[in-house]
């Protein structure tokens, strides 16, 4: 990995800002309830990176969005129940401010010692946030001699908390680094777009083609195979020439679909089987077909077992597998088995030392509940941010952090 990350810099004695991701669930949206984190994965997940500085000397600046606020009145969005939970998870006390940047945050950032942690307030508060606000972004940059960023899920835009503040840091002489949540991101994530070890297999799925034909054109120029499954193969086979009744297609994508398979036709593998049903529903009747017979009044919500035997055949051998989209409707047990053979193959190929890297936040949610997450490689957090970076985009948030 090129990014330099905490372990590369000194931060004994320095104030350090780092961007987390605490965009936690929460309890309520009505500010007069007492709202408390419903779940606490996130703040768990940055622990690490948060420990680690505070063992080697630095004090810590906190800050992170949380939800959707339009303004600071949205104050069911405050940081408060995260600065609670944080304090109780760290063990240290967390002083949350009642502001992002102004008098109060200068004042307590100026009387910090080593080892105190700062919690800004939800950073959307600031209308600036979002158009990386300059003003906003030098302000947040004063505050600290050292920027780290941990929140991989929102490198993908250009904001004060995840660029500005970060480049104007950099200005003033300060490193801008990435925590050991980023970097395990950037080492899975990166390494399938710039230095892939061969045979490269990469796996499609989900429901939008659209949305992913710039991801599928940036695979074929890396990876040796793609195999497409779930909603998103419909749209392939009705490009070859197969009838696939009501199934989801995007029409306007067949034109690019059929582009694809004229450019790389031997490195597309499609189904050769579906599960297929009359509608969409958990209880419709499931029926197994070949690609060649589905029927007029019918939908493919699944793949089938032929499909899954040649998907395992072409995953043999393979040294790198990134998979983004599940196969099937998983949300319905019915339709969830494609995904979940998929999910056991895969988990199968990491014992055998292949890695395996799983990006998009239904595939993740499809693994997990299939109870093999902790058989991956890695399950990249960041939705957008993990698909803009597969697709070859420079993210700003990556960009601007200091290289080795
Ligand atoms: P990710 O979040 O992993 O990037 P997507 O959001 O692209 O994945 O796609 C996930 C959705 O695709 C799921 O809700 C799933 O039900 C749907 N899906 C998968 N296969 C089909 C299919 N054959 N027909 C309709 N929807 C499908
Ligand atoms: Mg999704």
């Amino acid at each position: 990995m090129r990014t330099k990350t905490i372990t590369d810099i000194d931060v004994a004695g320095k104030k350090a800002l780092v961007r987390v991701d605490f965009n936690v669930p929460l309890s309520s949206k009505n500010p007069n309830d007492n709202i408390t984190v419903t779940d606490d994965t996130r703040i768990r997940a940055a622990l690490p990176t948060l420990n680690y500085l505070l063992d080697h000397g630095a004090a810590l600046i906190l800050c992170s969005h949380l939800g959707r606020p339009t303004s600071a009145a949205d104050k069911q969005y405050a940081m408060n129940p995260v600065a609670a939970r944080l304090s109780e998870l760290i063990g240290r006390p967390v002083q949350k401010m009642d502001e992002v940047v102004g008098d109060s945050v200068t004042a307590a950032v100026a009387a910090m010692q080593p080892g105190d942690i700062i919690l800004l307030e939800n950073t959307r508060f600031e209308p600036g946030e979002t158009k990386n606000n300059p003003e906003l972004s030098q302000k947040l940059a004063d505050l600290a001699d050292v920027y780290v960023e941990d929140a991989f899920g929102s490198v993908h835009r250009a904001h004060s908390s995840t660029e500005g503040a970060a480049r104007m840091i950099r200005a003033k002489g300060g490193p801008a680094v990435a925590g050991f949540l980023m970097g395990k991101e950037l080492d899975a994530l990166g390494t399938a777009v710039s230095d892939p070890p061969h045979p490269y297999v990469a796996i499609m799925g989900g429901a939008k083609i659209s949305d992913k034909i710039k991801l599928i054109e940036n695979l074929l120029k890396v990876a040796d195979k793609i195999l497409i499954g779930g909603g998103m193969a419909n749209t392939f086979l009705k490009a070859q020439g197969h009838q696939v009744g009501k199934s989801l297609v995007e029409e306007d994508a067949i034109p690019e679909a059929k582009r694809l398979l004229k450019q790389a036709a031997n490195r597309i593998v499609l189904p050769t089987d579906v599960i297929v049903a009359p509608e969409f529903s958990a209880d419709a009747p499931a029926e197994l077909v070949s690609v060649w017979g589905i029927p007029q009044d019918q939908m493919a919500l699944d793949i089938g077992q032929d499909t899954i035997e040649r998907f395992n055949e072409e995953l043999q051998g393979a040294q790198l597998v990134i998979w983004n989209g599940p196969m099937g409707v998983f949300e319905f047990d019915r339709f969830a088995e494609g995904t979940n053979a998929l999910a056991k193959l895969l988990a199968a190929l990491t014992n055998h030392g292949v890695q395996v890297v799983i990006g998009g936040g239904d595939s993740a949610a499809a693994v997990r509940k299939a109870g093999l997450a902790d058989k991956m490689t890695h399950i990249s957090t960041g939705g957008g941010a993990s698909l803009e970076l597969l697709e070859g985009k420079d993210l700003p948030g990556i960009s601007v952090l200091d290289n080795k």
